[in-house]
Parts: C-alpha cells; sequence; structure tokens
C-alpha cells in the first residue's frame, strides 16, 4: 500500500515509534529511523527492517531539541529518499514531577522535544509534500493531550499543544493531499514507561508485576497495556485512502481512559 513513499519516524529506535517504523515498513514504505542508541545496535535495526520488509531504510542521528540538528535529517532525507511522504513525530521524554519543585531545565528540554520539534520537521517537509499533493503528518501526542495527571505539567503541556498544533496544521491543508492528525495512546510498555513501573514499585514495596497493574488500575479501564503494533496498525489506517477525509482529529488508543 505504501511502496514508493517514504516515511520518517523521529524516536524510532525505541518503544512506539519502532513499532510504527516497522508496521510502515510492512506496507512498502522506505523508512528513515531516528533516535538515541547503540550505533552499532542501530544499524542492525534499521538494516533488518530493510531486510525482513524489502525496503530502503537510513538513519539520522539528529537530536529533536536542537532545529538545526533536524534541518540537517530533513537534508538527509531529501538527499537520500527524495523527500518525506509520511512525517511521524514520535521522538518525545518524560519527567515526573510537582510544578514547585520541576527542574526549568527538564520542562525546557521537553517542550523542546516533544512540541517544538514537531514544528520543525513539519514546517521543513511540507514543501516537499505540497509539490506532490500527497502526504501524511502523524503526532504523537497522547492521552496527555486530552486530560492531566498530577506530576506532569510539562508532558501535559507540550502534549495539549501538539493536538493544537495538529488541528492548526490539518486545517491550513484542509484543501490538500496532506492531513495531519495525532494518535493519543494511553499507557504502553515501553523504556518511558517503564521507569514509571520501577519508580512505584521502589516508592510502594511492590514487584514490578503488581506495579504495573497498579499504574494500569489507576487510570486504564481495559487493564491491559496498548502495543506499538496496535499504534502503528492505526497509523497504517491514517496513510490509507480511506483516512483521506480524517483531518485535525486526535484519535485515542487507550483502553478507556478518557471515556472515564
Ligand atoms: P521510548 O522512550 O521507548 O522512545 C523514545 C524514542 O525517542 C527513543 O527512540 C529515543 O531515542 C528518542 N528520543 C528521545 N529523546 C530524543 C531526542 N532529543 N532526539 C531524538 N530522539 C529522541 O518512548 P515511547 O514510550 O515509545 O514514546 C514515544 C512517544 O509516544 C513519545 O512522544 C511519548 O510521549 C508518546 N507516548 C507514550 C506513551 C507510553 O505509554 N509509552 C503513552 C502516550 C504517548
Amino acid at each position: 500500500m505504501l511502496s514508493g513513499k517514504t516515511a520518517l519516524v523521529t524516536g524510532s529506535t525505541s518503544g512506539i515509534g519502532l513499532g510504527i517504523a516497522r508496521s510502515l515498513a510492512a506496507q512498502g514504505a522506505n523508512v528513515v529511523f531516528n533516535g538515541f542508541g547503540d550505533a552499532g545496535q542501530i544499524e542492525a535495526l534499521h538494516t533488518g527492517v530493510a531486510r525482513e520488509f524489502g525496503v530502503l531504510t537510513g538513519y539520522h542521528g539528529a537530536d529533536m531539541s536542537r532545529p538545526e540538528q533536524i534541518e540537517a535529517m530533513m537534508q538527509y532525507a531529501a538527499d537520500h529518499f527524495g523527500g518525506v511522504d509520511i512525517l511521524v513525530n514520535n521522538a518525545g521524554i518524560q519527567h515526573v514531577a510537582n510544578v514547585d519543585e520541576f527542574p526549568t531545565e527538564k520542562w525546557d528540554a521537553i517542550i523542546a522535544i516533544n512540541l517544538t520539534s514537531a514544528f520543525h520537521t513539519t514546517r521543513l517537509a511540507l514543501p516537499g509534500m505540497k509539490a506532490k499533493n500527497w502526504g501524511r503528518v502523524i503526532n504523537l501526542a497522547s492521552v496527555h493531550g486530552l486530560v492531566g495527571s498530577a506530576g506532569k505539567s510539562a508532558y501535559v503541556a507540550s502534549k495539549h499543544g501538539l493536538i493544537g498544533f495538529t488541528k492548526v496544521t490539518a486545517l491550513e491543508l484542509a484543501h490538500t493531499g496532506i492531513t495531519c492528525n495525532a494518535i493519543c495512546p494511553g499507557w504502553v510498555l515501553t523504556p518511558l514507561v517503564q521507569k514509571q513501573v520501577d519508580d512505584r514499585a521502589t516508592r510502594d514495596g511492590l514487584t514490578t508485576e503488581q506495579a504495573k497493574k497498579a499504574l494500569l488500575a489507576e487510570k486504564q479501564p481495559s487493564g491491559e497495556f496498548v502495543t506499538p503494533d496496535e499504534l502503528g496498525a492505526l497509523a497504517v489506517f491514517f496513510c490509507s485512502q480511506a483516512a483521506n477525509q480524517v483531518r485535525g482529529v486526535a484519535w485515542n488508543m487507550d483502553g478507556g481512559w478518557v471515556a472515564q
């Protein structure tokens, strides 16, 4: 379905971004990977995806908090892949602390990586998409783009901001073949959430399994984690022809979190 298209997925060396990159590659899209990690492992990861799905892959290690590095990454995609048809703004970080104790450098980093990077990648990808009159911008927001949780001021602000950015981008492109939508996952068991599981286990004297159950019980009625594969399938749907008129939505996949 997506052969001949190129997807760039920020933060795709781990977790949800990796799941989405694999799902898009499974549909035939070439993929530019991005994110941190061990150079050898990243090389093995993206060449493995290329072999598994018979697509082209590449990697650029731009730090999403650095606009000049984002520009270099988009240039790399233009030079090596003829531009970006599917942009998935997924890189994100978390820090948990109450507002009056929140480290200011963590606030700045969360806003830069979770929100401002999407502005830079999108503004740089749009001219190429407009030239082809086809494109998909998919922003990984969160249930925390729709509702709040104590201790997550910067994250919740960044994700609410990302949904606002999604709506405006979709409206500006409404008369084109380019759509922009947000995905809002509930709990997904990735390294980002494993840290919160571990912190809870330590704080409350629980085993890891007990801490996982407690985390889910508090917010996610299904009692099950959402998976990167499920989120990848939603991203594939957004890329399909059936989704041509899905514009500016914030689609939660959250085991019922936001229905409460
Ligand atoms: P993760 O920690 O497993 O992966 C994050 C990825 O982003 C990694 O590839 C990491 O290397 C990369 N990254 C981090 N900082 C970066 C930077 N400065 N520049 C470039 N890359 C950077 O996290 P995840 O859980 O897969 O989260 C992915 C996205 O999904 C995030 O935006 C997160 O907010 C969102 N999300 C996650 C959950 C969840 O429960 N895990 C829920 C809702 C939303």
